[in-house]
């Protein structure tokens, strides 16, 4: 049986430490499902059309990473996709004891969906999507924490 995993996430914008997690998850699952989820009540800099561009590009050479949006419950979309596993990255404690609260949730919610948690490179640890907003905002250096794929640049804020 194919092993899928989906990774859920806002990914505004996808960086290198979303990217360093999903080569993570290819080696533990025959698939990744990329999953931004819309979130009606949540602002966003960049557009959905665009977060779902920059991903696909980044995995345009890999079959096994899908990418795709859904609304609602992260359990319901795994359930949809067929996906026995959540992935989620770990970069601080803080992160932990907020992934423990939704990972035991999602069990309630279908114990047959299993939460895995991946540990961030040391060198990843200090980067966040709202770190890269701030920068990007304020004229500060962010090229270097994205993918060459996630084209930013190309935006007007
Ligand atoms: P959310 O809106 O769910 O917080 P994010 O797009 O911020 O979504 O993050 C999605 C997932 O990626 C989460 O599991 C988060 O912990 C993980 N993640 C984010 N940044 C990093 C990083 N630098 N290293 C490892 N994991 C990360």
């Amino acid at each position: 049986m194919t092993s899928i995993a989906v990774f859920p996430g806002t990914f505004d914008p996808y960086t290198n430490g979303h990217h360093d997690i999903v080569l993570k998850g290819l080696r533990m699952f025959d698939e990744v499902i990329i999953a931004v989820g819309v979130n009606a009540l949540k602002t966003t800099m960049f557009p959905l059309e665009k977060r779902l561009e920059w991903i696909q590009n980044v995995y345009a050479d890999e079959p096994r990473v899908r990418v795709k949006h859904y609304e609602g419950l992260t359990i319901r979309f795994c359930e949809k996709m067929g996906a026995g596993f959540i992935l989620r990255g770990l970069r601080t404690v803080g992160d932990f004891e907020y992934e423990k609260q939704i990972a035991l949730v999602n069990s309630d919610q279908n114990p047959d969906v299993q939460s895995v948690f991946v540990l961030s490179e040391q060198k990843y640890t200090a980067v966040s999507s709202t770190v890269i907003r701030d920068l990007i905002r304020n004229g500060g250096a962010y090229q270097q924490y994205l993918p060459k794929a996630v084209s930013v640049h190309e935006e007007r804020f």
